[in-house]
């Protein structure tokens, strides 16, 4: 389509100030030139460079997307995806030959994109920008960003990764569970499947969650992938609201963590009303299902030495603490609680997740206690005793 067509008169504008920089310029600028006028900010003079570059060198894929970037920063994004388009016409990022960084900044593109054809209507079309990204590069910043612009649409970005030439699919009672199709013949399979099955069935009989859909579980034993979909130092993850549990491992793993993040989601019919780093992992470990049998002598055990004094102290600075330090500790503190306070007054915590929240549901007094009580058994001090 010619670009007339589209936006005439965006085009006539821009025309006609290409004609007058003919007539002012005595030479074109190259895209190093134009590449400046926009990191400037000088959007008019990139395009009107640009334009004039192109006249002469109209397969300059760099000058397009320099071009649809400061259509982009007008707010004009007809003109923007029109070019941005026009850039990757002319460009080789689908060619084996492509470098990461390359098809990085092209992801970005592809992102922008997307976000210029939603913004000018055209949602459809931005919604297949969007998994386009996430079939290049399923795991980046950029793909994050477009997964989360996908999610806002009402879209599963994860749909596709559920393409079944890439997954040996087990179906389990509560969980399916999906296996890269490398995996093989592996004799451990059943009896992981069986222990996470177990796991949630004891959860559930105390979180009582209904479930809208089954839970799906993806192994990744390929180290790469595996760092790639669940980061360099997590071992597992869970996303409550996608009904999705992603680890690494085959075993050594327990198995009631990521499930009990999602059952604490949907606990007794309603979601969290607020949640909190340090009560939701807390909870996750407490109800880990074959984790650390003593949780309490875990958390005295790393808590040795340390700078801490009270477990107050760790649940207000849970986010820069270290995991070492608080996992066991949230994990034996809830479990604590499970144990010492009401059920009751435990099941409004689950749902209410904060330190001001446990103050009112416990009570500050029976807090305090419930904390000292703790801080003693795990070896903690207080710093300036009362
Ligand atoms: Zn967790």
């Amino acid at each position: 389509m010619h670009l007339a067509a589209i936006f005439p008169g965006a085009y006539m504008r821009y025309l006609y100030s290409f004609i007058l920089l003919m007539a002012a310029s005595a030479h074109a600028q190259g895209p190093g030139n134009i590449k400046q006028l926009l990191k400037n900010h000088d959007y008019t003079g990139t395009i009107l460079a640009g334009r004039a570059y192109l006249q002469s060198n109209p397969n300059s894929a760099e000058v397009y997307r320099f071009m649809s970037k400061s259509f982009y920063q007008q707010k004009e994004y007809d003109s923007a995806a029109y070019f941005m388009e026009k850039s990757f016409a002319f460009d080789s990022v689908f060619s084996p030959r492509a470098t990461t960084w390359y098809i990085a900044g092209i992801l970005g593109g592809l992102r922008q994109l997307a976000e210029m054809h939603i913004q000018a209507g055209d949602t459809a079309r931005g919604i297949s920008e969007l998994y386009t990204v996430l079939h290049i590069k399923p795991r980046n910043v950029t793909a994050d960003s477009a997964r989360a612009l996908l999610a806002i649409l009402g879209h599963d970005p994860d749909s596709v990764f559920q393409e079944p030439q890439q997954w040996e699919v087990v179906h389990g009672k509560h969980i399916d569970y999906y296996f890269e199709d490398t995996i093989g013949p592996h004799v451990f399979l059943s009896a992981f499947i069986s222990r996470y099955e177990a796991a949630f069935d004891t959860l559930n009989a105390f979180f009582q969650a209904a479930l809208s859909q089954k839970i799906r579980y993806y192994v990744y034993l390929d180290k790469s992938r595996a760092h790639k979909y669940i980061g360099d130092d997590e071992s597992g993850n869970a996303n409550a609201e996608l009904y999705r549990i992603r680890t690494g491992f085959l075993g050594y793993y327990p198995a009631g963590h990521e499930i009990a993040h999602i059952l604490v989601f949907y606990a007794w019919g309603s979601k969290p009303r607020y949640t909190d780093r340090f009560v939701n992992e807390g909870l996750a470990v407490a109800f880990d299902f074959d984790g650390d049998k003593d949780k309490m002598a875990r958390a005295t055990q790393e808590l040795a030495g340390s700078k801490f004094h009270s477990v107050r102290k760790i649940w207000e600075q849970e986010d820069w603490l270290e995991k070492k330090i608080f996992y066991p500790v949230a994990g034996a503190f809830i479990q604590y609680l499970y144990q010492h306070g009401a059920i009751l007054d435990f099941k409004q915590l689950v749902k209410w997740q904060t330190l001001e929240g446990a103050m009112n549901i416990y009570g500050k007094p029976d807090l305090k206690k419930l904390m000292n009580d703790f801080d003693k058994e795990v070896g903690l001090m207080k710093e300036n005793p009362r």
